[in-house]
């Protein structure tokens, strides 16, 4: 017996941690600053730590009043009905629970190119087949009604990521709406928020609830998750919210105990700490200033928690910064070849990426 030939699936490529970088290189890992996974640099909410300390000792029961009071600060925090929020293991666990939902044997789902693998990879677990939109690098990955349009041919579900990972791009929700506008009945729009809150537009959600002057539809969903701006990557937690008449079929997808007790209590508490949230972007938004103004070479404007720079040999320019200890992500992976994506980090993690990104240039030129 042997597992299923999936060597046609682009792997997800997942960052390394600083203890396996310093191990491999035989140097002790207080030398290095990651910023190649787009995590919290001020770390988790203090109440949220706090809320797993409580929630430790009664791990062995099976999750039960945490979702259902996590789920309704979540449907009271968008102004939408409880059963419009699918809870998941992480935003990539949502992306799977709206394929189990949707994608028969065959169908195909339209992602972005460059862009993030797990789309392409969870379609393919379900039978499906991917088609790509190009967002264009002469254009500075603007993301446009039309550019979908362009490839689209009746896929069961429209992946939009934005702020878009890793170039930052955005795409304004009256685009979403004439995309959703002109795309078949049977077609989903999902707009992925992973990075929302850092996002200086509004989130898509105006358009399930047909909020701010925008026509309810129920051809958008929307993600989002608690790795990025809440901190809580580790604990796996995220969410899609769906059209109202997509609730009940939440029961025939999910994994029994979509998430953990200790991740629900400590989203709850994350939720609740705001200024912890509002700190962590405007480190993000001062960060990410920082370096399109400070380093010396191409950098995109970002709505997200990091930057993408032109670099040109961006396999070398990653390995050198990480032999200087500093870890960021060569964007090969991504489709994108030529450039490293930057995490936004606290200032003195910022000064010393833009210092080590300017050193590294002028050493390889
Ligand atoms: N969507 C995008 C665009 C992402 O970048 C990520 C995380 N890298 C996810 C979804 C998945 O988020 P999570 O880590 O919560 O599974």
């Amino acid at each position: 017996m042997q597992p299923r030939d999936l060597s046609d699936h682009v792997a997800y490529q997942a960052g390394r941690g600083i203890e396996e970088v310093a191990r491999e290189l035989g140097r002790d890992p207080s030398e290095f600053v990651k910023l190649a996974s787009n995590e919290n640099p001020h770390g988790p909410s203090p109440a949220a730590t706090e809320a797993i300390r409580e929630t430790a000792s009664s791990v062995s029961s099976y999750p039960k009043a945490a979702h259902a009071d996590l789920v309704a600060a979540i449907a009271d925090r968008w102004d939408v009905a409880d059963e419009q929020v699918w809870l998941a293991n992480g935003g990539d666990g949502a992306i799977d629970y709206l394929h189990r939902a949707t994608i028969e044997p065959g169908d195909s789902i339209l992602v972005p190119t460059p862009g993030f693998a797990y789309y392409g990879m969870s379609a393919r677990f379900h039978h499906g087949d991917v088609a790509e939109y190009g967002l264009s690098r002469a254009d500075d990955f603007a993301q446009t009604a039309d550019g979908v349009l362009e490839h689209y041919d009746g896929e069961r579900i429209v992946w939009l990521t934005t702020p878009h990972n890793p170039t930052g791009s955005t795409m304004a929700l009256e685009e979403i709406e004439r995309l959703a506008a002109a795309t078949d009945e049977e077609t989903l729009i999902v707009v992925d928020e992973a990075y929302g809150e850092f996002a200086d537009r509004e989130s898509a959600l105006a358009l399930i609830e047909g909020r701010d002057g925008y026509d309810s539809r129920d051809d958008v969903a929307v993600l989002r998750t608690f790795s990025k701006a809440y901190g809580l990557a580790g604990l796996r937690l995220g969410y899609a919210v769906v059209p109202g008449e997509w609730g009940e079929a939440y029961a025939r997808v999910n994994t029994p105990f979509a998430a953990s007790e200790l991740a629900c209590r400590a989203g709850l508490a994350a939720i609740e700490d705001g200024d912890h949230v509002e700190r962590t972007v405007e480190t993000a938004r001062e960060s990410r200033e920082r370096m399109r103004e400070s380093i010396d070479a191409h950098v995109w404007p970002s709505e997200g928690n990091f930057v993408l720079v032109d670099v040109g040999d961006a396999g070398a320019v990653a390995e050198e910064m990480q032999e200087r200890g500093v870890i960021v992500r060569d964007c090969s992976s991504f489709g994108l070849p030529g450039c490293i994506r930057i995490t936004c980090g606290t200032d003195a993690e910022t000064g010393r990426a833009i210092e080590t990104c300017n050193d590294v240039l002028a050493a390889l030129e």
